[in-house]
């Protein structure tokens, strides 16, 4: 299936809502032509910089406006990181997605500490990830040279909901990120929440801008929203497991080569409902015990799972070559001190200011 195919919202929601057999069946095939339907990539997560972040993401316990039991902590050192990342390692983890609860990087010494963590960790042989919120070209670049495999950038929902959910910052913050990441070495890592009220044309809609980027994103996270109190989206009902096997399956029919990963809600999810994830296409999990701030099921549970469904873990830059690190006294990039001007589009979300307000 070519991968330059123009999906049209029909079409993906016809797909959506195909009887689910044939859903997974032809999601199982497209599969199969393109990965080993044995191997599941697993990633660790680690909160490098938890809460206190300024945005106002209405699923998101770590934005500072809401009264959430998260509790605003430092980075961490560099130290600390590589100690979970070895943990992690042992475990069979091959790549570390570090997470910042950050509106985007500003060049300056905590830039240069991640950036530090960066050249650490792919010097474990890992495939070293980060979500730092939105960076410029330049800083995509320094983040490139220090060895980043994959920058994550979620485009969480379509573009139209999107304005639903935040207001903080635009869609085109997003893309105009994720553009700047496609200008360097780095592999794109994006995809969405479902479950936050959103109807199937707007995860249709997300999956076609998606899908139309070129090249398409290796790595594309499925979530199902985790309603945490004190965040506007805490009275949500979690979705079913059907509407998960129905997302993976149309994400992976339309994104063939990308990794698409199970990632927040998995903890609400069977061994048997994550079975048939897999078979639909899904073939990346998070591993550990937390996902930034939200549970995931424990390191051990997952490794029966792979045994009880004979799974094997994904060696570490199966995909790509490893990057190369290049020392600090070779770079090219340097800290610009830029103050990029990411959009405030000035609109309100009653939901968020009622809960804020609270
Ligand atoms: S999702 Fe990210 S940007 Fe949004 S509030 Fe949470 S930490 Fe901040």
């Amino acid at each position: 299936m070519s991968t330059e195919k123009k999906w049209t919202q029909v079409e993906v929601v016809a797909l959506y809502n195909k009887p689910i057999m044939e859903l997974v069946y032809e999601a199982a095939t497209v599969h199969r032509r393109y990965h080993d339907p044995n191997k599941v990539q697993v990633s660790t997560l680690i909160s490098i910089k938890t809460g206190g972040c300024p945005e106002d993401c209405a699923y998101c316990p770590q934005a500072a406006r809401y009264h959430t039991e998260v509790k605003a902590e430092r980075l961490m050192s560099v130290e600390q990181v590589k100690a979970q990342a070895l943990a992690a390692k042992a475990r069979g983890s091959s790549r570390i997605c570090m997470g910042a609860a950050w509106r985007n990087v500003k060049d300056g010494p905590e830039f240069d500490q991640v950036l530090d963590m960066v050249r650490t960790l792919n010097r474990l042989d890992m495939e070293v990830c980060c979500t730092l919120g939105m960076l410029t070209e330049n800083q995509a670049q320094r983040l490139s040279e220090a060895g980043l495999y994959a920058y994550n950038h979620n485009l969480d929902s379509s573009a139209e909901y999107y304005e639903e959910i935040i207001s903080t910052r635009s869609y085109n913050d997003r893309l105009q990120t994720i553009e700047n990441v496609r200008k360097t070495n780095i592999t794109v890592c994006s995809g969405g929440i479902i479950g936050m009220g959103e109807n199937i044309a707007d995860r249709a809609n997300m999956l076609i801008t998606l899908a139309a980027l070129l090249p398409q994103p290796e790595s594309v996270p499925i979530n199902a929203l985790v309603p945490v109190p004190g965040t506007p989206m805490e009275a949500m009902e979690t979705v079913s497991i059907w509407e998960m096997v129905r997302m993976v399956a149309t994400t992976r029919i339309l994104l063939p080569q990308t990794q698409v990963r199970l990632s927040a809600g998995r903890s609400n999810m069977s061994h048997e409902g994550q079975a048939l994830c897999f078979f639909a296409g899904a073939n990346s999990i998070f591993a550990g015990d937390k996902l930034l701030t939200t549970p995931n099921p424990d390191i051990n549970e997952d490794l029966a799972m792979f045994k009880t469904l004979g799974l094997n873990p994904q060696k570490p830059f199966e995909k790509k070559k490893q990057p190369e690190t290049i020392a600090t006294e070779a770079a090219q990039y340097h800290a610009l001190g830029e103050r990029p001007q990411w959009s405030r589009p000035g609109h309100s979300i009653g939901r968020n200011l009622a809960k804020q307000q609270e």
